[in-house]
Formats: C-alpha cells, sequence, structure tokens
C-alpha cells in the first residue's frame, strides 16, 4: 500500500507559520506529543474496563527517546494506535484543521502570544515547530489490524504506506531540524519533561528511567492521606523550600471539576518574588504556572497544584478573564481558603497564633481585595499588641474600651509603625495604662484605613500622633522641669528649627521620664507618606 495526499485543503502552508509563530515556546512539542502518548493510553484502559477490549493492556507506558546520532526525538506509547483510516481521519483532517484554526486564530495577535502559548494545545502539529521531518509509525488495538506508517516532511505533503509494527501502539519520529538540535541534548529533554509532565498518569520513561509520579497526592482522597503525605509532596514541588504551614486539599465535581492542593508557605522576607508557584494542571498535565484570573490575587503567594479539565486552556487571556468557570473556581478557592484558616482558629489558636506572621499578609491582602473574604476573616484576623499578644478585632475593642480614660463617643486604638523608632511615645503610652498595637508592615497602613472605614465609632491613632495628649487629658498634668517661660522659649527655638506648619511642637514631658520636647505629625499627614511609601493601590 502507498498513498499520498495533501493536507493542504487551503493553498497557504501553515507550517511556517506554525514556527515562526510559536517561536518563544518550542519546548511544548514534548508536552503534546507525550500527552497524546498518554491519551493513547489512557483509552486503552478505558476500551479495556467496558470490556471492549479482552486482550492483555501489559505495562502501559510511553517512552522518550533521543538519538543524537540520527537527530531524532522518538516519542513511543502502548496506546490504542491507529489504522491508515485513522491517520487519513485523526491526523491529517481532524487535527490539521485544528491546527489551522489556531494559526487562523493567532496570527494577528502577536503581543499577547506568550500568554496564548502554553495555554494552547496545538496538539500534534506542533512537532513541527522542532522537526523537518516527521514520521507516525502506528498499529491499531484493534485484531487484525495492520501497522501502517505516516511520512511529512513538513510541506503540505504527506505519504501513507504499510509498515513492520507486531505491537500495538504509536511512535512519532522527529527528524529534528537544523535549527532545532538543541532538543537532541538529553538534559534539554529532561528539564523539558520535567516542567510539564512530572505528574501524568502513566509511567514516562526517558533514559531508562521513569521521570514522573504518575499517582499524585492531589488526585487521591484526603481521608486517605497523612500529613507526612502532604509535606512529602510539597517538598516534591519544591525541594529547596522550608516545610508549609498547612494546606487546603482542594475537591469539588460541581459545578466545575477541580482537584489540588493549596499550601501556606513559609514566607521569606521577599515574598514579592515568591509568585506564581502555584501550578495549573489540566489531567494532570502541566499548563502553566500563570494562574492569574483562576486564583484570586491576594492568593498568588500561595504555592501548591490546582488541576481542573473546566478551565479553558485553549483561549486568550482576555476570555479567560470572563470565564463563568474561572470565576466560579476563584470564588470557591476563596471561600475554602477562609474556611479553612477559619477553622484552625477555632480548633487550634495557639498553632494559628504561632502562624500569624506568615499568614498576615494574605489575610489582610484578602480583606483589602475581596469584601466576601473580609466578612470571613474579620472574626479571625489578628491584631498584635506591642506586649507580644494576639486579639481578635472584638477582643481588643472590649479591652480598650475598658481601659480607655477619655470618655469620647470614639473608641481610639493606638499603634506602633515602628516599634524601635517610637519607643518613646509607645512606652509613655503604656505608662499611662494604654495598649498599643504593632502595625508596621508594608501592608498595614492600608489595613489601618480599611479598619476605620469598616468599623464603627472607632478610630486609629498612631501613638506619636497628636492626638495621645487628647487621650490622656484626664491624666492628672505631670509635673514639667521647665516653668512657662521656658517652656514658650523652647518651642519657638523647636519651630523655627523644624520650620513645617505641620508639625505641632509640644514642651511637655508625657511621661516622668520621657523626653521634654515632643514633635508630633497630624495623622492623616502621617498616614498620606506611608501610603506613598507603600506604593498606593491595594
Ligand atoms: P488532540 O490531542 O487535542 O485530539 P492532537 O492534534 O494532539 O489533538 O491529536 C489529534 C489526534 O491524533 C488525537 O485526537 C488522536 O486521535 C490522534 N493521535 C495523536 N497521537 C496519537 C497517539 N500517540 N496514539 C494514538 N492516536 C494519536
Ligand atoms: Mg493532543
Amino acid at each position: 500500500m502507498e498513498e499520498r495526499g495533501n493536507i493542504s485543503i487551503h493553498t497557504e502552508n501553515i507550517f511556517p507559520i506554525i514556527k515562526k509563530f510559536l517561536y518563544s515556546d518550542h519546548e511544548i512539542f514534548l508536552r503534546e506529543l507525550v500527552s497524546n502518548a498518554v491519551d493513547a493510553t489512557q483509552k486503552m484502559k478505558r476500551l479495556s474496563s467496558i470490556g471492549e477490549f479482552t486482550g492483555d493492556l501489559g505495562e502501559l507506558k510511553v517512552k522518550v527517546a533521543v538519538d543524537k546520532e540520527a537527530k531524532t526525538i522518538t516519542i513511543s506509547d502502548n496506546g490504542i494506535g491507529m489504522t491508515a483510516e485513522e491517520i487519513k481521519k485523526y491526523i491529517n483532517q481532524i487535527a490539521f484543521s485544528g491546527a489551522t484554526e489556531f494559526v487562523e486564530r493567532f496570527k494577528d495577535t502577536a503581543g499577547e502570544k506568550d500568554q496564548i502559548i502554553g495555554q494552547f494545545g496545538l496538539g500534534f502539529y506542533s512537532a513541527f515547530m522542532v522537526a523537518s521531518r516527521v514520521e507516525i509509525i502506528t498499529k491499531s488495538f484493534r485484531e487484525g489490524a495492520e501497522a501502517a506508517r505516516w511520512d511529512c516532511d513538513g510541506s503540505t505533503e504527506f505519504t501513507i504506506t504499510s509498515a513492520e509494527r507486531e505491537e500495538r501502539g504509536t511512535d512519532i519520529i522527529l527528524h529534528v531540524a537544523e535549527d532545532s538540535e538543541e532538543f537532541l541534548e538529553p538534559m534539554r529533554i529532561r528539564t523539558i519533561l520535567d516542567k510539564y509532565c512530572k505528574f501524568l498518569p502513566v509511567a514516562v520513561e526517558f533514559e531508562g528511567e521513569v521521570i514522573n509520579n504518575p499517582n499524585p497526592i492531589w488526585t487521591k482522597q484526603p481521608a486517605d492521606l497523612t500529613e507526612e503525605d502532604y509535606k512529602e509532596f510539597y517538598k516534591e514541588l519544591y525541594p529547596m523550600a522550608e516545610p508549609p504551614l498547612f494546606w487546603i486539599h482542594l475537591n469539588v465535581d460541581y459545578p466545575f471539576n477541580l482537584t489540588g492542593i493549596l499550601y501556606f508557605p513559609k514566607l521569606k522576607n521577599d515574598f514579592e518574588v515568591q509568585r506564581n508557584k502555584i501550578q495549573l494542571y489540566s489531567r494532570q498535565v502541566f499548563i502553566t504556572d500563570e494562574v492569574k484570573d483562576v486564583v484570586p490575587e491576594f492568593l498568588m503567594l500561595l504555592h501548591g497544584v490546582i488541576d481542573s479539565p473546566d478551565i479553558p486552556l485553549n483561549v486568550s487571556r482576555s476570555f479567560l478573564q470572563a470565564d463563568s468557570s474561572v470565576k466560579k473556581i476563584n470564588t470557591y478557592i476563596t471561600k475554602k481558603v477562609a474556611d479553612k484558616l477559619s477553622d484552625i482558629f477555632k480548633k487550634d489558636r495557639e498553632t494559628f497564633e504561632k502562624n500569624w506572621d506568615d499568614i498576615s499578609v494574605f489575610v489582610k491582602y484578602g480583606m483589602l481585595s475581596d469584601d466576601k473574604f473580609y466578612e470571613k476573616a474579620k472574626d479571625f484576623v489578628l491584631l498584635q499588641s506591642t506586649d507580644g499578644k494576639y486579639y481578635t478585632i472584638e477582643e481588643y475593642k472590649a479591652l480598650v474600651q475598658a481601659n480607655q480614660t477619655n470618655k469620647s463617643e470614639q473608641l481610639v486604638l493606638l499603634y506602633t509603625s515602628d516599634a524601635e523608632k517610637q519607643h518613646a511615645f509607645v512606652e509613655a503610652a503604656q505608662s499611662r495604662g494604654y495598649n498599643v498595637l504593632k502595625l508596621d508592615s508594608v501592608i498595614d497602613s492600608h489595613f489601618i484605613g480599611m479598619l476605620e472605614q469598616k468599623l464603627e465609632k472607632t478610630t486609629l491613632k498612631r501613638v506619636d500622633s497628636e492626638t495621645i495628649d487628647k487621650l490622656v487629658e484626664t491624666d492628672e498634668t505631670k509635673e514639667s522641669v521647665l516653668n512657662d517661660t521656658e517652656k514658650e522659649e523652647l518651642k519657638t527655638v523647636y519651630e523655627q528649627a523644624i520650620n513645617n506648619k505641620n508639625m505641632t511642637v509640644e514642651v511637655a514631658p508625657l511621661a516622668p521620664d520621657d523626653a521634654p520636647v515632643v514633635i508630633t505629625m497630624p495623622e492623616f499627614m502621617r498616614r498620606m507618606k506611608d501610603m506613598n511609601r507603600a506604593g498606593g493601590g491595594g
């Protein structure tokens, strides 16, 4: 048998376009071909389980091999295979039109292409990103099927001939193009396999080793897993990281299908650089670590995996944002995280407090950016006082209410944004029996603003703001070491030296041991400054 044909229904030759178009992300050819091979074995498994195939399944697996001499990469599987008719249908028609559609759809979106690629399964024809010629040698599982060989040199012409092959399954042989010889380096192949194929559901062999874990724990039931399992898996994902604080096993199949595990990492000070630690999978095939839109912004610092066949991967970013299942997934994840935190807070407050420094940034950021999250988190967000104790908002308000000496309507919560620099003020306040909160992280200036907005009859004042005087007005006046004239003189001296009308100079010790002169800045001014420093926006 020999058959020649032309797969170009359109006059245009799509291969040069595929190649040029996907220039930045050639490596995904391997993901596409290996996942096709995996699909073929999975189909075999299914046929066997429903009794459509009664023979010996054997050990289902996929093999990747590089031959540097011959300049080939071969992807082999013992899946369902194809007959010549099936090649014509699936490779020449369906896969080809899929690739054509891809090119048609995206050839004018050059700017966006880096985002699209990696989310779009170009499929079988992505082989031509790195190969100048591709052969398929395949034999269907069907009884009496004849092996077939498809050969295509990157033009739109192909040949189908009969072939020699004993075993059921498929070999895809890529004759690597001259400009793609980097892919003949075994290390390169291993790196790509590691990235995309690490958790494929069928054993993938390279250089005699199985490179994947076919049964990652997110595919299992939470009840069947131990704490150790979760920690081990975390190590597998991030070998260098410190153990996680805790985790959430996501497991839902209605109204969308989603599994995964999200870990709260131990944050480093430079948490800004730790983004993109959540990996997105579709049926155990790695898709991307750009999970923006799927995961709420404030949870981007979490680590772990999300696996969902319902996340549309074959569309552009703007479509992804508007997609309703993506929105639902986003909401679901937010809810799960809030519930988990609430649960730990209620069941094990000690652990919760111990980890607070690491999780506070998630919680505060979440409260700032998502009202639903705020509603849940307001009951477990913790305020730390300068004496190291933790309070919920309600607990703290009750504490201050009981201690506050001025009788104004407003409840005033004092805080320090820098316990070291504001040391004198903190001590002064404490010596009068006031509790002072430590709100000194970058996010806290926004957090403070939000608390004031949300909490009724409550203001927060920095411990060195002018208000502290008024707060302590009911206290007995302290003896000053200076007389009134001396005070006035000193005040003038300081005012001239500072030369800033926004500052207030007060000559009177706040407490017996305090410095005699205190310079304060109105709360709002100071807060503006903090905001600017924190880079605005929340
Ligand atoms: P998709 O995987 O989305 O269907 P592809 O372009 O990757 O699209 O593949 C097209 C079709 O070719 C597959 O659906 C399958 O029928 C067939 N195919 C590709 N690779 C194999 C393989 N290794 N074994 C059996 N069939 C395959
Ligand atoms: Mg495919």
